[in-house]
């Protein structure tokens, strides 16, 4: 706990608090770029003590709320249909396909198990040598070295009965798509568990080509408000630069045992983001000389792309456009035990975020 106390110490926060009043002089949008992050702005009720001319816009940063329907639903086909033992993290869940969630799934009969990591699920292949065990990966650069990590391993222990079913999504491609959607961001604060693995490289570009400060910002009360004032103090002086708060989690480099981990097993490819579209090269597909560990093209799955439930407004939160309690269904027809959509699911996504702490 020694450095978690620190970074969330009253006094600091209150001292950061008091130099953005001193530096903020005018109107100023930032969107955080990380599910975790806007868990942390509304459950410590920052977004309650910044001053209002500072507005937060919650960006597509939780992984399970980008997952497509598509894709939820190719899992729940594995499993009911190829009689797979179908794992994934415990996130995915209650997240609603467009029939179903795993939950219902397994609640009917499928063998559908929920694993803190994915070498789990290569144990329990080498466990169960007559079944197919697939692994339905999910999230950002944060997660896919242990997927890719998981391919290699099953390899090396000669497995054939193991695959893979990935939903990789990268924050950069989705940081650009955002930002041509939408000119009322000025600032990001970027995601350091993902810069933790990616490194700074891949932001300097942005800064430079679009004019925008972005600052890799941790996830504790006194990271966000560090990370806002350094975001507001670039705003105010009129220049763009590419700052890194998290300094203590995240070098320049990133990890790069990770990146050539993920390299050796993922290549680029179009990915489709729920509630976005589909965004050239912001994916990780597995590559052509690892497909027999590729579940999609092992069981011969299709892509297909399923509409939304026109219901859920998830799209414009996932843009920053609304806010959770714009939704006219926020709270009445959708609650975490009633989800319409994936940000009212997991504990990452903003609609849920806000049920369980911004309405205290
Ligand atoms: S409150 Fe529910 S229906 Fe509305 S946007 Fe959030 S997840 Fe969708």
């Amino acid at each position: 706990m020694k450095y978690l106390h620190e970074y969330r110490n009253p006094e600091l926060v209150s001292q950061y608090l008091r130099e953005i009043e001193k530096v903020v002089t005018q109107d100023w949008s930032i969107m955080e770029f990380c599910g975790g992050q806007t868990h942390s702005l509304v459950k410590n009720g920052i977004l309650n003590i910044l001053p209002s001319n500072i507005q937060m816009l919650h960006g597509p940063g939780c992984p399970v709320c980008v997952t497509p329907l598509g894709v939820i639903d190719q899992a729940i086909q594995l499993a009911e249909e190829h009689g797979v033992i179908l794992c994934s993290f415990g996130d995915m869940l209650r997240v609603p396909g467009s029939r179903k969630s795993l939950l219902k799934a397994r609640a009917e009969g499928a063998d559908i198990r929920f694993l803190y990591s994915p070498i789990e699920a290569v144990r329990i292949a080498r466990e169960n040598p007559g079944r197919e065990v697939v692994f339905f990966a999910v999230g950002f650069e944060t997660t896919a070295p242990a997927n890719a990590l998981s391919i290699l391993h099953a390899r090396h222990h000669g497995l054939t009965n193991y695959s893979l079913l990935p939903s990789h999504v990268l924050v950069p491609p989705a940081m650009k798509a955002v930002l041509e959607d939408d000119s009322r961001i000025h600032a990001f604060l970027g995601a350091g568990n993902v810069c933790s693995v990616m490194g700074l490289g891949e932001y300097a570009d942005i800064v430079r080509d679009y004019h925008i400060p972005i600052v890799i910002t941790g996830f504790e009360p006194v990271d966000l408000l560090q990370g806002i004032l350094m975001a507001i103090v670039q705003l105010e002086k009129g220049i763009h630069q590419l700052e890194n708060q998290y300094s203590r989690v995240v070098p320049d480099e990133g990890n790069p045992k990770a990146r050539q981990i993920i390299e050796q097993v993922f290549e680029l490819a179009s990915q489709e983001w729920r509630g976005i579209g589909v965004l050239p090269d912001s994916g990780l597909q597995i590559k052509a000389s690892l497909s027999e560990f590729d579940a999609a093209r092992k069981f011969g799955l299709a892509p297909k792309q399923v509409p939304e439930n026109q219901e859920c407004i998830a799209g414009q939160i996932l843009k920053g456009r609304k806010k959770p309690m714009d939704c006219p269904h926020f709270g009445k027809k959708c609650t975490p035990s009633t989800p319409l959509g994936a940000p009212m699911v997991s504990s990452e996504g903003a609609c849920a975020a806000y049920y369980h702490f911004a309405q205290e």
